[in-house]
């Protein structure tokens, strides 16, 4: 089983109430069987909401940061909202492993899917997000997929 960042598959989950389709990630599931979630819903926050930052974190090991302690994520209303990060990561994480998910094809640059450890992205972003961290530690390969849209996080 393959788990895949929800809004790839088009669920409108994005903190601006949009999805970010990308009609080739269906392409590379072939017959696999597909867990499509987001943690961010999963973790309480809901949709729209205000997008989140990372506070205090070191580049490549934000989510991880967060997990621990080290470091905060924080909204654009000032709210910290680390414990619905963590949350949903670890629902999303549960699931996982309840399912033998092996893969994970994660959406980049959110504070919560993104994946770009070496900081390679033109567009930025974090280079570990929440789940990313925790799927990472679990052993769970994950892969970074590029969006094209604008006005992400
Ligand atoms: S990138 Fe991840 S957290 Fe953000 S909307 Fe998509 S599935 Fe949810």
């Amino acid at each position: 089983m393959i788990l895949v960042s929800a809004c790839l598959l088009g669920h409108r989950v994005r903190y601006d109430g949009r999805h970010c389709l990308r009609e080739d990630v269906r392409g590379l599931l072939g017959d696999e069987p597909v867990l499509a979630l987001c943690p961010e819903v999963m973790g309480g926050l809901g949709t729209p909401r205000p997008p989140a930052r990372f506070v205090g974190a070191s580049f490549g090991r934000e989510g991880a940061d967060v997990l621990s302690g080290r470091a905060r994520l924080v909204n654009e209303d000032g709210k910290d909202v680390s414990l619905a990060f963590a949350r949903g990561a670890k629902l999303v994480a549960e699931l996982c492993a309840q399912h033998g998910v092996r893969l994970a094809l994660l959406k980049d640059r959110s504070p919560s899917c993104g994946w770009d450890p070496q900081g390679v992205n033109p567009q930025g972003g974090p280079g570990q997000g929440v789940l990313a961290a925790l799927l990472s530690q679990m052993g769970v390969t994950v892969r970074e997929v590029r969006s094209s849209a604008r006005g992400e996080r």
